[in-house]
């Protein structure tokens, strides 16, 4: 054995660990993001006898896992984690255009997923010393519940989930604040962008870090980000089988986690075509595409608030993937969407399809209604439907002119008690809190 597979910093090639290493620390020391050192090679061929995502998901990860630590639990990690579906819907007769659905998860969202692989791998990973575990989750929506849903009940580890107060949609506060038990629910005064830089800074916090083993569950954690490559894979080998023609997603995007599994599962030989990025109004990455400069700003309430983000973190990992701008522009195509296409759209797919789509999903949908006519028939797209549209019933019901079945599992949330306490956005405040939940637990 010539050592276990190593991850590099996204900023210094130096700082290098093997998974688990990188899952615990959530950050590198150096304030970069866990990327892959090297390439595994793999292409359909080595799938042969995969066909559950389990299976596939195994495959895919095991030369990333390679001499380390949690290598050997990596099938049960898998069996555990993603154990819902993953359908590929055809929305056409010609097979050109399909729906990915992300959401027959715990919450409903594509977040599942990853938390679920993630906290399936903290299970495994035994104690170095007598702290307390703390997961720090900042979340623009879907993120906070996904992880919560994860890891709630478990032992020795604890979860704060912070969100931006005012800015997440009813139903998805709910899902945020009805845990309890080993979560904490910090409604945080600012935004998304706030929250996630509170969670950075608690990071480098020599106070905090004193006390409290923290981790993050951030798509910035590999151990979220590496497992969505899964489900690219999966669908792509089901297009590749059934057509002999690789998968095109169109990924509903915002802090580019999900866009980032699909370009690495590329990148290792998974049969993908081309991967187009649907944003809101939040237009930083279509911009930087265009004009080759980046400018990070704040972000903007949109109806796909899940994607309201305006200065994504993993764009730190697109450029180590793509660091000259021309390969950038060849490897990805990115769009914006305005809330008024999002209402068109899903009136649209309710009209044309009979599909129920949520407005992350709507993103996607205009993004391929963009395409010329040629680019359409040329490939076998395929929209990446983020979350159940029932999470978004107060936008999604008046467009289609009717209700959305909750699904059921999303249903026994809601009938739970609310608990949550509101900070101001700073890291004194969320010390505070995180310090204070200590004292009292
Ligand atoms: C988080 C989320 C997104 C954006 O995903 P990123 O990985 O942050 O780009 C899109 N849609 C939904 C429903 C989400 O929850």
């Amino acid at each position: 054995m010539s050592g276990p597979f190593l991850f590099a910093s996204s900023r210094a090639q130096a700082a290098r660990c093997s998974f688990s290493q990188a899952v615990r620390q959530g950050l590198a020391p150096d304030g970069g993001l866990y990327v892959p050192l090297a390439w595994p090679r793999l292409d359909a061929a080595d799938f042969a006898r995969d066909t559950e995502l389990a299976s596939i998901a195994t495959r895919l990860l095991t030369p990333f896992l390679a001499g380390d630590a949690l290598a050997g639990q990596l099938p049960a990690i898998a069996r555990e984690a993603l154990d819902f579906p993953a359908p590929l819907v055809t929305l056409d007769r010609d097979g050109r255009l399909s729906v990915l659905e992300l959401f027959h998860g715990p919450t409903a969202a594509f977040k599942d997923f990853g938390a679920r692989f993630l906290a399936a791998c903290f299970a495994r990973m035994p104690e170095t010393d007598g702290r307390k575990l703390t997961i720090l989750v900042a979340t623009s929506g879907d993120t906070g519940g996904a992880v919560a849903a994860a890891f709630h009940g478990r032992p020795g580890v604890e979860v704060a989930v912070l969100f931006p107060k005012g800015l997440v949609s009813p139903t998805q506060e709910r899902q945020l604040t009805c845990w309890g038990g080993n979560v904490r629910s910090l409604a945080v005064r600012g935004t998304f962008d706030d929250c996630q830089r509170l969670v950075k800074a608690a990071f480098l916090d020599g106070e905090l870090g004193a006390q409290r083993r923290l981790s993050s569950a951030n798509s910035i954690n590999l151990g979220r980000l590496l497992p969505q490559s899964s489900y690219y894979a999966a669908a792509s080998l089901e297009i590749w089988r059934r057509y002999g023609e690789p998968a095109s997603f169109i990924v509903p995007s915002g802090n580019l986690g999900n866009a980032l599994a699909a370009l690495w599962a590329r990148q290792v030989g998974m049969p993908i075509g081309a991967v187009l990025l649907a944003h809101n109004a939040n237009r930083t990455v279509p911009d930087f595409l265009a004009s080759g400069e980046w400018r990070p700003r704040p972000s903007v309430a949109t109806l796909a608030s899940a994607m309201d983000v305006g200065d994504p973190s993993n764009m730190e990992r697109l450029r180590a993937l793509y660091p000259r701008l021309e390969e950038l522009r060849q490897a990805l195509g990115a769009c914006s969407v305005s809330d008024e296409e999002i209402r068109a759209r899903i009136r649209a797919g309710y009209r044309d399809y009979g599909q129920i789509w949520c407005p992350h999903t709507a993103t996607a949908a205009e993004a391929w209604e963009r395409l010329t006519p040629a680019q359409r028939q040329a490939g076998r797209w395929v929209l990446v439907s983020t979350a159940h549209a029932a999470k978004f019933r107060e936008i999604v019901e008046p467009l289609i002119g009717h209700e959305v079945t909750m699904p059921p599992t999303l249903a026994r949330l809601f009938e739970r008690p609310v608990q949550c306490s509101e900070i101001e956005a700073n890291l004194a405040a969320l010390r505070a809190a995180l310090l204070r939940d200590l004292r009292e637990g």
